[in-house]
């Protein structure tokens, strides 16, 4: 698969429309820029990948919609070289997004094609994110506590082991709800037992699953 001037020039056009949406976060929308979306996309899709929409991935998953990336990633404020624990690899392009802005990145995912799959790209585009396979809601206790948490699932409420791997000071962004819409919220642990929270708007987000239901 090539990046094409065809490719570049869509990918322009769709961070222009992520500039009138509402995102201004220079480091976001060069990252945006700069990752050819489409790599991560489905051949079926792949016509469509600079469209500001959510598209089928493999196993009944999706790549989010590049505005809830930005918007996420925008909420995050990521700085470079710190810790950032992702939930929900899927296909790797909000991972890659985190790379490419000089965040140490750990990510999640629960279905192995979808591991395998994100494994391949991130070493074909050169990012360098420590990939796990296993059970989002577990976190990861050996490597806590992280500067940010991103969760890009939607979470039946807020995981209280995430709660405490999160460092004092630290953030969380997290879509809570139960239906198919959930809120975005934004968590920031202020001692070790204060957490302050506040609503970042609606989104729709395929489940986070807990391993009983698998
Ligand atoms: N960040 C992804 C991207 O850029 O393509 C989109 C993620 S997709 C909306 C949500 C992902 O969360 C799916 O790949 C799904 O398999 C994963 N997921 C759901 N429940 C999980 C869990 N308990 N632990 C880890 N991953 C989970």
């Amino acid at each position: 698969m090539i990046d094409s001037y065809k490719h570049q020039g869509l990918r322009r056009q769709l961070v222009d429309s992520l500039k009138e949406k509402g995102i201004n976060d220079e480091g976001v929308l060069n990252a945006i820029n700069k990752i050819p979306r489409h790599f991560f996309m489905d051949n079926a899709f792949l016509e469509f990948a600079y469209q500001d929409k959510a598209f089928p991935i493999a196993e009944s998953q999706t790549i989010s919609q590049p505005f809830t990336v930005a918007f996420q990633t925008q909420l995050l404020e990521v700085k470079p070289g710190e810790k950032v624990l992702e939930i929900g690899t899927g296909s790797g392009y909000q991972t890659s997004v985190l790379c490419e802005l000089g965040a140490r990145v750990w990510t999640i995912e629960r279905i192995k094609t979808l591991f395998d799959g994100a494994k391949k790209m991130f070493t074909k585009l050169h990012y360098k994110p420590k990939q796990f396979f296993g059970d989002g809601f577990e976190g990861l206790p050996k490597f806590a506590p992280f500067d940010k948490i991103l969760v890009t699932a939607g979470a039946p409420h807020v995981p209280p082991n995430l709660l405490e791997q999160l460092e004092i000071g630290g953030m969380m962004v997290i879509p809570v709800g139960k239906s198919a819409v959930q809120t975005m919220k934004v968590i920031v642990r202020v001692s070790d037992t204060e957490y302050k929270e506040k609503k970042a708007g609606s989104f729709q987000f395929v489940p986070l699953l807990e391993a009983k239901k698998w």
